[in-house]
C-alpha cells in the first residue's frame, strides 16, 4: 500500500519530535554533560517549542513550507552546533520536497536523505566521528534498502529507527572527531553521542506520525 504524506502528516511529525525532545530532555542534557556542555537537551527543548509556536496555523502550506519554516526556527532558537546542523537538515528536506503537495514513500527516503546530506554539508562529519551521523547515515540507507525490498512506508520506517538506534549504541565506544566532544580525545570513549540519541528520537516520530500518511 502505497501512503501519501501531506502537511498535516509532517505537523504531527514536528509535535511527535517535540514530544519525545521534552519527555528525553534530561537523557538528552545527561549524555551531553558527560561528554559535552550539558546543554543538547535544553537546545533541542527549546527549538522545538519555538518550532510547535511557528507552525501553530500552518497545516495549510506545502510540505517545503513547512520543513522550511521549522528548519528557519531551528536556526534562530538553537545555539551550539545542534541547531545550524538541525537547520540545515530541515532546510535541505524542503528543497527535496521542492512544490510538491504530498510526498509519497520514495519521496520521503528522498527527503530523508537530503536531511542526512545537509548535515554533511554543515558539519563535514564521517562515519565513527561520533555525531548525529551515525545515527541518521544508516537509518536513510536502511529506509531505501526495505523500500527497495518492497516493504511499506511504515515498516521502512521502523527498519529505519531500529538502524538508528542501533548507529546510537555503536557511538558508545567511539572517539569523537568532531564537535565539542572531540576535545576530550579518548576521555570520550564509553559514552553516548547526544545528537546521534535525538536523531533517533527524529526517527522514532517519523515511525510514529509519517507510517499512516494524511
Ligand atoms: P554544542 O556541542 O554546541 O553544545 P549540542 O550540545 O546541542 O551543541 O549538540 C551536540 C551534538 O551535535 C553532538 O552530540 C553531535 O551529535 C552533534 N555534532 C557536533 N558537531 C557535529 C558535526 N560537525 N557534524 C555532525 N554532528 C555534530
Ligand atoms: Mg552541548
Amino acid at each position: 500500500m502505497t501512503y501519501t504524506v501531506g502537511t498535516p502528516a509532517l505537523a504531527a511529525w514536528m509535535r511527535e519530535f517535540a514530544r519525545l525532545v521534552a519527555a528525553n530532555r534530561d537523557l538528552l542534557t545527561e549524555l551531553d554533560s558527560a561528554i559535552g556542555d550539558a546543554d543538547h537537551g535544553a537546545n533541542m527543548d527549546r527549538g522545538m517549542t519555538a518550532v510547535l509556536k511557528a507552525l501553530d496555523g500552518e497545516d495549510a502550506g506545502t510540505p517545503a513550507m513547512l520543513l522550511k519554516r521549522a528548519g528557519m526556527t531551528l536556526i534562530s532558537t538553537v545555539g551550539g552546533a545542534s541547531g545550524p546542523l538541525y537547520g540545515t537538515a530541515f532546510l535541505r528536506m524542503a528543497a527535496a520536497a521542492g512544490a510538491a503537495g504530498a510526498l509519497d514513500a520514495q519521496d520521503c527516503a528522498r527527503v530523508l536523505r537530503a536531511a542526512l546530506d545537509g548535515v554533511v554539508a554543515r558539519g563535514r562529519a564521517e562515519a565513527g566521528d561520533k555525531t548525529m551521523y551515525d545515527a541518521l547515515a544508516p537509518a536513510v540507507d536502511a529506509l531505501d534498502a526495505a523500500l527497495a525490498a518492497g516493504r511499506d512506508l511504515g515498516e521502512a520506517l521502523k527498519a529505519a529507527v531500529r538502524a538508528a538506534e542501533e548507529g546510537t549504541a555503536a557511538t558508545i565506544p567511539m572517539i569523537a572527531r568532531k564537535g565539542r566532544a572531540s576535545y576530550l580525545g579518548e576521555r570520550s570513549a564509553g559514552h553516548q553521542d547526544p545528537g546521534a540519541t535525538s536523531v533517533t528520537l527524529l526517527l522514532t516520530a517519523a515511525a510514529t506520525a509519517l507510517a499512516d500518511g494524511a
